[in-house]
């Protein structure tokens, strides 16, 4: 029985992720209903349930409307500004995807928001607006300290996940990704191969968490020689991988 993991679009660069078999769909942050219905008709399928990372109108906003309609069980952060008959969870958690015997585990992220999770298994990490290719979310809610140390539970994931956004960023991060690295040339040959993706419409997702260890500045902070040209480059001390991230959110914010 294979699954397949399909990217639906939504509002202008939001992206549902329908996981399915050829007969039961599971989504992930349904922003909106209608792509959703539009795919469950066309390709004959049931949804069995829907999987929420945080509570912005662009990932719930069809919440209520698919679970009325389809009576489907929800699963999502333990957080009232999400409306709907939603299981909370926290990190201890798991779901379970009955009809497409997979299980999934929770990772508690704040960061972008105070109760972001993410949901992980042993090929998929979705991952909402925290981790994105080649950036990470606004930090809205959180804090730098906050967000390091959910993006250091990412970090210790394994490398051959592939990491499914909440949005195609990956472009626009990758021309800021080069003005923090101008001297990687994993990271240009990236967003070359980014470009030419993006040049036939294709999502340039999922992204492999091993290549974004390498490449994204984000998930860099840790690395000293990273921090060091980080120093040179803004001209102020950096002295923690807290104070890195925290330079180049802020940097990042006004790019
Ligand atoms: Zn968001």
């Amino acid at each position: 029985m294979t699954i397949q993991i399909t990217p639906l679009e939504a509002f202008n660069d939001n992206y549902i992720w329908a996981i399915h078999n050829d007969q039961h769909c599971y989504v992930v942050d349904p922003g909106q209903s209608r792509p959703v219905n539009a795919y469950l008709e066309n390709k004959q399928l049931t949804l069995s349930g829907i999987l929420i990372t945080h509570h912005h109108h662009d990932h719930v906003g069809g919440l209520v409307e698919l679970q009325h309609q389809h009576n489907c069980p929800a699963w999502g952060p333990d957080d009232d500004r999400i409306d709907g008959d939603v299981r909370r969870l926290s990190e201890a958690d798991w779901v379970d995807m009955d009809t497409l015997n997979r299980r999934l585990q929770i990772l508690f992220i704040p960061g972008h928001t105070l109760s972001h999770i993410a949901f992980y298994n042993d090929d998929w990490l979705f991952c909402g607006d925290t981790l994105f290719s080649l950036g990470c979310g606004r930090m809205f809610e959180g804090h730098p300290a906050m967000f390091v140390e959910s993006l250091d539970k990412i970090m210790a994931l394994p490398d051959h996940l592939n990491v499914y956004c909440g949005h195609e960023y990956t472009q626009s991060n990758g021309r800021f990704a080069r003005a923090v690295e101008p001297d990687s040339i994993a990271l240009a040959d990236f967003c070359r191969r980014v470009d030419i993706i993006r040049k036939s419409n294709q999502p340039s997702l999922p992204s492999q968490l091993g290549t974004e260890k390498k490449i994204n500045p984000f998930l860099r902070c840790h690395n000293p020689i990273f921090r060091q040209q980080l120093e040179s480059q803004l001209n102020r001390p950096i002295n923690n991988a807290v104070d890195c991230f925290a330079h180049l959110r802020q940097w990042k914010d006004e790019f």
